[in-house]
């Protein structure tokens, strides 16, 4: 038969038992909840990984879409220039874009006279020495070539008939791009030329 100490003893021991498995538990979950904590951080550090490389990507986009773009740019701004095919027609729209006044077309013969009545035949204004011109700077224009000299003449077959040509050399212009030009033509768009 057991005594009452022995009982409280054997209780006393179940209590440490019992004790000791708590403590043993308590440090599991504590473990438990620093790899949970662990993971969390991981977690949080992956999310922090995928938004680095989702900002990586963007940017690399984005340079990507600059270089395009710039690419892009380059043809447009070189389209600008009249091409051939266009000459006359676009060319002036594309001008308008880069908010410029259209080029003023300036007739030979106008030229002619603005240069025997002495006026510079950008601005109408007298021209002196050191004519420093302001209309020059602000308005595009496009002088029609003048007549520097017939180098030439010849007869061409013209439809069913024969017609004269001058071999004409423009000012500013080597004598070596003279072109030949139909006379009645030539005659009527430089009027005041002394042949
Ligand atoms: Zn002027």
């Amino acid at each position: 038969m057991a005594t009452m100490e022995e009982v409280l003893k054997a209780l006393m021991e179940q209590q440490k038992v019992i004790a000791a498995q708590m403590e043993e538990q308590n440090q599991k979950i504590e473990e438990q909840q620093r790899l949970f904590g662990r993971m969390v951080d991981q977690f949080k550090e992956f999310e922090k990984a995928m938004e680095y490389a989702r900002c990586q990507e963007e940017t690399v986009q984005a340079l990507k879409l600059q270089e395009k773009s710039s690419k892009f740019t380059t043809p447009v701004q070189k389209s600008m220039l009249p091409t051939p095919s266009k000459m006359g027609t676009t060319a002036f729209s594309h001008q308008s874009n880069v908010q410029k006044p259209p080029p003023r077309f300036i007739p030979a013969s106008e030229r002619a006279e603005k240069i025997a009545k002495g006026l510079c035949y950008y601005c109408d204004k007298p021209f002196e020495r050191g004519h420093k011109c302001a209309n020059r700077t602000t308005q595009l224009f496009l002088v029609e070539p003048h007549p520097k000299q017939i180098l030439s003449q010849r007869i061409k077959k013209r439809g069913s008939r024969a017609a004269v040509q001058y071999l004409v050399e423009w000012e500013g212009v080597p004598a070596t791009e003279a072109t030949w030009e139909w006379a009645a033509e030539f005659e009527q768009r430089f009027p005041h030329f002394q042949l």
